[in-house]
């Protein structure tokens, strides 16, 4: 057997009505982890999730890819109750047998406490099946378990034994009753398994070697290792399904989920089924434990090379483009709103476009093998073929019919003459040959073919890219949260714009410039606004930065590795590096790691500020994002200026094209001057290596357009 390629893991829920709009716990999270990664997803009804596994099962499935998806329901139920419903000891028909019986609608609505008591009827005496909401009056079904008498059946599965805090799943209600949660999944389960067929097993009823494999899991197996990685904001449901995806991966990569997917030699295993993992907990905790670390970003991601003295900013990027990853979670939204999000899986075609062929032009369609050089003359067909209203029928061959563009082409047809080329007289079309086969038609596919991969995880959609998705039949896309990008502006000096005469006060440009940058490039900007030097002041900013954002870009003295002491905090508590980039302007920019969050510290100096967000923040946040690492695409053109350069720092000049398409540059090089940076409509960026630049040479000119803005 191969090993898997996506390992999947949901978080099932028994609600009645869709979750909140605002993620929660008790709700379904799908988790799916793959090369050594993982996304959630937050599900709002039973139906959404279905679908959404169908989606991920096709795709994967697509791609050659194989998966295993765990779910944290019982497959089974203690012996004897499948073949007291069923008729057959028998899990699978249970599942069948449990599909006709409840009733689980789109919005989460469902009548499992009617069918639990209909399940309840088939057996002598009360129960098996208890636990309702106190306002439903239901005879067979008892409000407590205490109350059961005479139902002949045991409380728990062998398996059970083995974990003792799993909860029976006869009880139905109240938190943790996983028994709601089975009887509203393995219906779900059943239609899957009709759906794929023979691409798909459950383990341990079937072996696991179809490209889809369903196991059950028990998340509780690697509650010590979640402890660990829960944050103060986390949901827990949602970290556990991460962890638990990615330990199962481990478990591959570590060798260990073979030995866990043997089928276990237990009574009644083709009833009762198994918890994958009940019998290997210490290779799944410690996959657990490998796959948390190192964790998201190590504390450690920032740390230079020793000895280095000036990072030439190739080098500086390259180790920022290592390190960092995704940090957000993923949802799913619809393609008409998801401009500016960026794709969190490869999207496939659902439909090939175009899905027919179709005619290119208006015009006639016939048989082009029947048609001849010189003239022609086909009898027309009563009737057309027009897009979105196809012609019925066969086109003999010698026959014409009249086409307009986009129409699907008739059978018999597979080539269009266009109208111009043609006259019309007496119910027939006359024109000139050859007309070559084919001509003036489209292939069904021949733009994209159903299955193919459209655009690929970590693009970053744009108004064409919804045109592409729509057209292919998608109207989701499964795409990061937008990242949280919080901002602050360090330094005793610093005032609010026009809120005092004092001349020694600085006004804060910062803030608004970096938030702006922000939501320009897609991100959710949060305004943590400006702290004084201030090292109790800065730490509880840094923790409120932490609840409320993903990363923080902050400016300033205290955050360009002066040695202050705000600097000194985030030395020992940030594990602040101070990054020396051969750089101008820039200062050094300082990188830490904030309880897990990163901080980018900018220079507080507008210029420098600006200039380290384009080349160096605006990269690092899309990979955060879960986007691509970008560079920016600048062009040459003739310098309308001289400059010496010295060797061993690059720099980048503020620059605007002359009409003649010329650089020109901003008259002061000037750091403090921030109206060089309005003047300006670009950068001219001057390579790291000493350079006398005369007018007319070529330099490169990055306009403001490359850094998306
Ligand atoms: P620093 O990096 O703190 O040494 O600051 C360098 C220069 O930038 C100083 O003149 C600061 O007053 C100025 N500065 C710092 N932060 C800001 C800001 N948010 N807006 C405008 N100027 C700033
Ligand atoms: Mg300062």
């Amino acid at each position: 057997m191969t090993g898997f390629d996506t390992f999947v893991v949901v978080d099932w829920s028994a609600r009645s009505q869709p979750s909140p709009a605002t993620p929660t716990a008790d709700s379904i999270w799908i988790a799916v982890a793959r090369d050594g990664r993982a996304t959630t997803e937050y599900l709002r009804t039973r139906a959404a999730a279905t679908e959404r596994l169908v989606r991920i099962f096709e795709d994967e499935l697509a791609l050659g890819r194989r998966v295993l998806a765990g779910f944290d329901f019982p497959f089974g139920y203690p012996a004897g109750f499948a073949e007291a419903v069923a008729g057959r000891p028998d899990a699978l028909a249970l599942w069948a047998a449990l599909a006709e019986r409840v009733e689980d609608g789109e919005d989460n609505g469902n009548d499992r406490f009617t069918a639990a008591a209909a399940l309840n009827a088939v057996f002598p005496g009360t129960g098996p099946f208890w636990g309702r909401p106190a306002g439903l009056d239901l005879p067979g079904l008892p409000e407590r378990g205490s109350e059961r008498d005479g139902h002949g059946l045991p409380e728990r599965r062998a398996v059970e034994a083995l974990v003792p805090r799993a909860q029976p799943c006869w009880k139905l209600f109240t938190t943790g009753s996983v028994g709601s949660q089975a009887l509203l999944g393995l219906p779900r389960l059943h239609a899957l398994r009709n759906r794929f067929g023979d691409r798909l097993s459950v383990w341990p009823f079937e072996s696991p070697d179809a490209p889809i494999v369903l196991a059950e899991v028990y998340p509780s197996l690697v509650d010590a290792v979640v402890q660990e990685a829960i944050g103060p904001e986390d949901i827990k449901d949602e970290v556990q399904v991460r962890v638990l995806a990615r330990a199962l991966e481990e478990m591959q990569a570590q060798g260990t989920l073979g030995h866990a997917l043997t089928a276990p030699d237990a009574p009644a295993l083709a009833e009762e089924g198994w918890i994958l993992g009940v019998g290997a907990e210490d290779a799944l905790r410690t996959a657990a434990r490998a796959a948390l670390a190192p964790p998201k970003l190590g504390n450690d991601c920032f740390a230079l090379p020793p000895g280095v003295h000036w990072t030439p900013v190739d080098e500086a990027l390259t180790l920022l483009r290592d390190r960092l990853a995704p940090v957000t979670a993923t949802e799913t939204v619809p393609v008409a709103g998801a401009e500016g999000r960026i794709l969190a899986a490869d999207h496939l075609a659902r439909r090939s476009n175009p899905p027919a062929p179709n005619s290119a032009v208006d015009g006639y369609g016939f048989a082009g093998q029947a048609v001849g050089e010189g003239a022609q003359r086909l009898p027309l067909l009563e009737g057309r073929a027009a897009a979105g209203a196809p012609y019925v029928g066969a086109v003999p061959q010698g026959a014409a019919i009249r086409i307009l563009t986009g129409a699907t082409l008739p059978e018999g047809v597979d080539t269009v003459v266009l109208e111009e080329d043609t006259t019309r007289a007496g119910g027939h079309v006359a024109f000139n040959g050859p007309v070559r086969p084919g001509a003036n038609t489209r292939r069904a596919g021949e733009d994209v073919e159903a299955g193919a991969v459209a655009l690929e995880a970590g693009h970053l959609l744009r108004a064409p890219d919804l045109a592409l998705l729509s057209a292919l039949g998608l109207a989701e896309a499964h795409v990061h949260r937008r990242l949280r990008v919080a901002v602050v502006s360090t330094g005793d000096e610093l005032a609010a714009p026009g809120a005092t005469a004092d001349p020694a006060r600085t006004f804060d440009a910062n803030r608004p410039m970096l938030l702006s940058l922000a939501s320009r490039w897609g991100y959710a900007p949060v305004d943590l606004g400006h702290v004084p030097d201030d090292r109790e002041t800065l730490a509880a900013r840094l923790d409120e930065a932490r609840k409320t954002a993903d990363v923080l870009l902050t400016s300033g003295g205290a955050s360009a590795g002066d040695e202050d002491h705000v600097s000194a905090l985030l030395r020992e508590r940030g594990a602040l590096q101070a990054w020396r980039i051969a750089l101008k302007p820039g200062r050094p920019l300082a990188l830490g790691m904030w309880d897990g969050m990163p901080i980018f510290g900018l220079p507080g100096n507008p210029v420098a500020a600006f200039v380290c967000t384009l080349i160096f923040a605006r990269p690092a946040l899309s990979r955060l994002a879960g986007g691509r690492w970008l560079a920016p695409r600048g062009f040459d053109v003739p310098a309308a200026f001289e400059k010496r350069k010295k060797p061993g720092r690059r720099e980048y000049l503020r620059a605007r094209l002359t009409p003649e398409g010329h650089a020109e540059v901003f008259r002061s090089e000037g750091s403090g001057r921030i109206s060089g940076l309005s003047w300006a409509e670009g950068l001219v960026e001057l390579g790291d290596e000493g350079r006398h630049v005369h007018r007319g040479d070529p330099v490169r000119f990055l306009p403001y357009g490359s850094f998306g803005i």
